[in-house]
């Protein structure tokens, strides 16, 4: 009787609260935004001087731009004394590799720099080393979640390799039909275009006439043409007119992939690269590029300061070959070997392509595959492997060899920059780090080619800076040229990634706009947003405009810090205050808020 009691007593209690959870969702549900950004500086993705505004957003759309607007919201960020930006669009990242792992899927890296699009499929290399559809990409991405909104292009490397392996030769006419089927079914599937890596293997075996014929494919789509060239040093404008050529016999809108000229002797060249284009978009032809504004690249980026073909010398029948480990494995059955690669390499979970790839691959290829991927022998080259460093020390202290190697040095180290460009990156002398070859050469009161030996055999590694900031700065202000980072999802704390996966965005708004003033920040703001969208044919990203979707940056100038360098790559940027992807909050007050509603872009038909 008492329990009921207690019970009956409680049952008003209970209908109260009842009552007050359901005002509470009613108040919630009529929430006149979703979110309401106050009083921030807007630079709205245009080259217009940016100003004050409130910005409504209702589910993933900004609905209103207004001088002051009423109402409530879920969110309410203040934003007075930031300012407010479309979120930015990388136009050429490789992050897709890093994504294939859900703890990178964030793409963190990028968040932090106000990046809520990314173009990938990049160089020629869309989904896995191998292949995988880009309907199995995009079905992953969309079922596990990401970050931020991807778009994809097809690899015609990695088409190329699905059809004819590593041949060096031009198609058969059945090859080259089944090459343009699968590009065909990639843009079917919603990918945005072809990209090519014509320097890599097995883009560079590709003529011109291949392109054109392949290129075709993708036109009728609406697609773009994104192209590492085939050259970006001594045959840059070759290159250059070898994309140019192609977009001119296809019309397909073509778009270079991080433009600029490498080593010394080729430096001033990007003003040659440029007339081209700009003569090409005179004719009609749609040509663009993208740009990191950084002075090296990342075709192994950190060197040692003496070249292998030196530290191997004499010694080389000595050494470790890749013959000797691809022998060892040559001892497995070839059910051994796929069992044995399946069990080390990530890229066997791809696809059921990957498994029969590997089944049909040619003995003596099967073996050399898994043998380098279970050994690089990288690894085990250079100043930490004994045998080598004996080998090498022996002949140092021969008077004739300790000639020949020192002048092949200072070879070396002159080759493709000079020594005040090549920066010490890693040494266990850390104050050294940071300092050029030839300031270090002046303080150890040595010869350049002398003081590269002693840092080599500390294990050092430079890197050397093959580009000029000139060029950088010339093509920046181009108002065709957008911000691609070549950069990619890492894991964070390992390995040496280039620094632009980390700061490109905001490196290049603090350095170029903000402290040299190269170019004015609404410049810089256009060429990572609205610009971006316009090459891609995105009308409804890159602007703070009504109707847009909600992809916003938020950022505090005054916070901004690009922390990362050559001798420590692992930092994130900071200076984001919030960020909206989809009108989803995805940073608050600098951090992440562990979202992901990122989006497959797919090409509209
Ligand atoms: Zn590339």
């Amino acid at each position: 009787m008492k329990t009921k009691s207690i019970f009956r007593s409680f049952f008003p209690i209970i209908g109260i609260l009842l009552l007050i959870s359901i005002s509470f969702s009613q108040v919630k549900t009529s929430y006149d935004y979703n979110i309401l950004i106050k009083g921030g500086k807007v630079y709205d993705g245009s080259l217009k001087s940016a100003f004050k505004a409130d910005i409504a957003i209702k589910n993933d759309k900004i609905v209103k731009v207004a001088k002051s607007i009423k109402g409530t919201a879920e969110w309410v960020m203040r934003a007075k004394g930031l300012i407010v930006t479309p979120g930015f669009i990388d136009m050429h990242t490789h992050a897709d590799r890093g994504m294939f792992y859900p703890e990178n899927r964030a793409c963190l890296n990028y968040l932090k720099q106000g990046v809520t699009t990314i173009v990938a499929g990049q160089c020629g290399s869309s989904g896995w080393q191998i292949f995988e559809k880009a309907e199995d990409q995009m079905k992953r991405w969309t079922e596990e979640g990401i970050g931020l909104n991807a778009a994809l292009l097809v690899g015609h490397g990695s088409v190329r390799r699905l059809v004819m392996g590593m041949e060096n030769r031009e198609p058969t006419a059945d090859e080259l039909e089944l090459m343009k089927t699968l590009i065909r079914e990639a843009m079917e599937q919603g990918a945005h275009g072809l990209s090519t890596g014509l320097i890599y293997l097995p883009g560079r075996y590709a003529k011109t006439d291949e392109m054109i014929e392949l290129v075709k494919v993708i036109v009728p789509y609406g697609g773009i043409y994104h192209s590492h060239i085939r050259g970006e040093s001594d045959q840059l404008l070759d290159a250059v007119n070898e994309a140019i050529e192609i977009g001119e016999k296809t019309e397909v809108p073509v778009h270079i992939s991080h433009f600029k000229a490498i080593n010394y002797n080729n430096w001033g060249k990007i003003k040659d690269a440029c007339q081209l284009i700009e003569a090409a978009q005179a004719r009609g032809l749609k040509v663009t590029a993208d740009q990191y504004p950084y002075r090296f690249s990342n075709l192994s980026p950190y060197i040692s300061l003496i070249p292998r073909k030196t530290w191997i010398g004499i010694a080389a029948d000595e050494l470790l070959k890749t013959e000797d480990m691809e022998s060892v494995f040559d001892f497995l059955r070839d059910s051994q070997l796929i069992a044995l690669y399946n069990k080390v390499s990530p890229k066997s979970l791809i696809s059921e392509l990957h498994q029969k790839y590997l089944e049909t691959l040619p003995r003596k290829e099967l073996v050399s595959l898994v043998a380098t991927e279970i050994i690089n022998l990288r690894d085990l080259w250079g100043p930490s492997n004994p045998k080598e460093r004996f080998l090498f020390l022996e002949r140092l202290n021969d008077p004739i060899e300790a000639e020949k190697i020192l002048s092949e040095v200072s070879e070396y180290v002159n080759n493709s920059v000079p020594p005040e460009n090549i920066i010490i990156a890693i040494c266990v002398e850390k104050e050294l780090e940071g300092k050029s070859l030839k300031e270090v050469a002046e303080i150890k009161g040595k010869s350049v080619a002398g003081t590269a030996i002693e840092l080599a055999l500390m294990g050092t590694l430079a890197v050397p800076m093959k580009m000029s900031e000139e060029d950088i700065e010339y093509a920046m202000k181009k108002d065709w040229i957008v911000t691609g980072s070549d950069g990619a999802a890492p894991f964070y704390g390992i390995g040496l990634p280039h620094i632009r996966s980390y700061s490109t965005f905001l490196h290049k708004i603090k350095k170029y706009a903000l402290e040299r003033k190269t170019v004015s920040l609404a410049h810089v703001i256009r060429s990572q947003t609205s610009l971006a969208a316009r090459i891609m044919n995105w009308d409804d990203r890159g602007w703070i405009k009504e109707g847009c979707i909600a992809d916003i940056a938020i950022i505090d100038l005054k916070k901004l810090k690009t922390d990362t360098s050559i001798s420590n790559p692992h930092c994130y940027s900071e200076g984001v205050e919030y960020l909206l992807v989809n009108g989803k909050v995805v940073i608050y007050n600098g951090k992440y808020t562990g979202e992901l509603p990122g989006r497959v872009l797919k090409l509209k038909k």
